[in-house]
């Protein structure tokens, strides 16, 4: 295959990206978006591959290697459950940056084979890429395993801070962007290249110790970003389109996608890349002083069936509890049993509900809730004042108006859903314990607040029981 073949089959894989990741914004197209994002991938792979003539060794190395690798990654998609994808993605993201400093490492060791140069004189800009995409490489991995460990608990998911952490952490950055600068004068010396790549992997650990276990999808999402810039780095290094392009993809939709969710917890995007704006645990201290002596009102499936049989508008509001639980089927079938009944049943889904960005999206489409019936915080919010009930299900910290009321709050001034103007507020919880932000939520103890309290799943299925009564 020729170069301008492989240049245009790059160009047709990179369209196919961007349309994978347009199908990817609204649960209508995802499954389009995925096939896009298939198609495009086995396009620029057939090219890398039948690019300059085949060699077959290779060839069978390279088969070997996606055939182990695709094996693995359809029995973790089949076996992960929705819950502990974002750690997941975060093991993934570490292997995207070990590529990078794999293949930079290549690249000066055998620079020949890469086009770049010789052993003797590399050029100037390819020692340019190639240093930038091992750093940002070295940081994505080492920061990534430590998403990772926080996230499946292997290691505690408080901020580790100490004395002076943002001022070593600027010097790193520092001394690697003066190693940087050395090493391309030196012509690609060996021993700078190692000193970049130890302090890039130290910044990375350094970067994601003080966060803590709240804000880890956010810091998730960005390295996801680092790790497409790192890629496309690599890609310039190799001469590669294809990389360049599909690396630049992820490097913005994932800084898109931080900024998104930034938005939505009201946090600062520049401390999250500054690596330090963990929960301090002060909220989970505040909740334990502030709900002390205050009584609940709560109630029985029979209870909550009766309200909302009596009803003429119900809003679901689901949250982290929901997935927890696997109630989106239940629930579905309690909106279909009221909709039977006459009522107008709508959903309201938080930007932050859950523990990942369209997680309540996906749990619904799952269940076959019509999309149509699914709203977003500024397209229902005006509304709950219009609702006769609302059924706040393992939904916690996006209803808190804390938010709105405490400036101490750690949660304050991220945008919630008025939930309380509706007249009745059911809760389905297991207990009094606060949210992922470990803040206390008044709501559980106002008059028109009742609590509902079990499994989610559980308690759906008592009250679906108890309607068909
Ligand atoms: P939440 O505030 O974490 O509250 C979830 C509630 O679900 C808990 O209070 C818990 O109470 C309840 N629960 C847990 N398991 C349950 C079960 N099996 N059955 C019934 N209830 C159960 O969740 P949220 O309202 O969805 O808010 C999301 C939070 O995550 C926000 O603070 C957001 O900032 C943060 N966050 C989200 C994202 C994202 O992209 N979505 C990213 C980063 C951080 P009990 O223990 O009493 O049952």
């Amino acid at each position: 295959m020729n170069q301008s073949l492989t240049s245009f089959a790059y160009l047709v894989a990179a369209v196919l990206f961007i349309l994978a990741l347009r199908g990817l914004s609204h649960p209508t197209t995802s499954r389009q978006g995925n096939r896009f994002g298939m198609a495009g991938m086995v396009i620029a792979i057939l090219a890398t591959f039948l690019h300059g003539g085949m060699d077959w060794g290779w060839a069978l190395v390279i088969v070997l290697g996606v055939a182990i690798g695709g094996s693995i990654g359809l029995v973790v998609a089949q076996k992960i459950k929705m819950t502990a994808l974002p750690q997941l993605v975060a093991a993934f993201h570490s292997l995207v940056g070990l590529a990078a400093v794999f293949v930079a490492t290549s690249a000066l060791n055998a620079p020949q084979s890469f086009g770049i140069g010789t052993p003797h004189h590399i050029h100037t800009e390819s020692l340019i890429e190639m240093s930038i995409g091992l750093a940002i490489g070295a940081v994505t991995f080492s920061g990534s395993l430590i998403a990772f460990a926080k996230l499946q608990a292997l290691m505690k998911g408080t901020p580790i801070t100490f004395r002076g952490q943002h001022q070593l952490n600027a010097g790193i950055g520092i001394a690697i962007l003066l190693l940087v600068i050395a090493f391309v004068a030196s012509g690609g010396s060996m021993v700078l290249f190692a000193l970049i790549a130890v302090l890039a992997f130290a910044l990375g650990f350094l970067l994601i110790i003080p966060i803590g276990g709240a804000d880890m999808p956010v810091v998730v999402s960005m390295l996801n970003s680092y790790s497409g810039w790192a890629a496309s780095g690599i890609g310039f290094t190799i001469g590669n389109l294809a990389l360049i392009v599909t690396g630049a993809l992820v490097g913005s939709s994932g800084a898109i996608l931080s900024y998104i969710m930034c938005k939505g917890m009201n946090r600062s995007i520049i401390n999250v890349i500054a690596g330090g704006f963990g929960n301090s645990g002060d909220g989970a201290a505040a909740a334990a002083t502030s709900s002390e002596g205050k009584a609940v009102k709560h109630g029985s499936a029979d209870d909550a069936a009766f309200i909302m049989k009596n009803a003429s508008k119900v809003i679901v509001v689901p949250g982290y509890g929901m997935a927890v639980s696997q109630a989106q089927h239940a629930l579905r079938e309690l909106g279909d049993l009221l909709k039977e009944d006459g009522v107008e049943v709508k959903y309201a889904i938080h930007p932050v509900a859950g523990r990942m960005p369209g997680h309540m999206n996906v749990l619904l489409a799952e269940a076959s809730v019509p999309y149509d019936d699914v709203f977003e915080l500024e397209q229902i919010n005006n509304e709950f004042a219009t609702a006769d009930v609302v059924y706040v299900i393992g939904a916690n910290d996006v209803t808190n108006p804390a938010a709105k009321t405490n400036p101490q709050s750690p949660i304050f001034g991220m945008p919630i859903l008025d939930v309380d103007k509706a007249k009745t507020v059911l809760f389905v919880k297991r207990g009094m314990s606060s949210g992922y932000a470990g803040v206390d939520n008044e709501l559980f103890f106002r008059d028109n607040t009742m609590m509902l309290f079990g499994d989610a799943k559980k308690m759906t299925e008592e009250i679906v029981q108890a309607l068909g009564r």
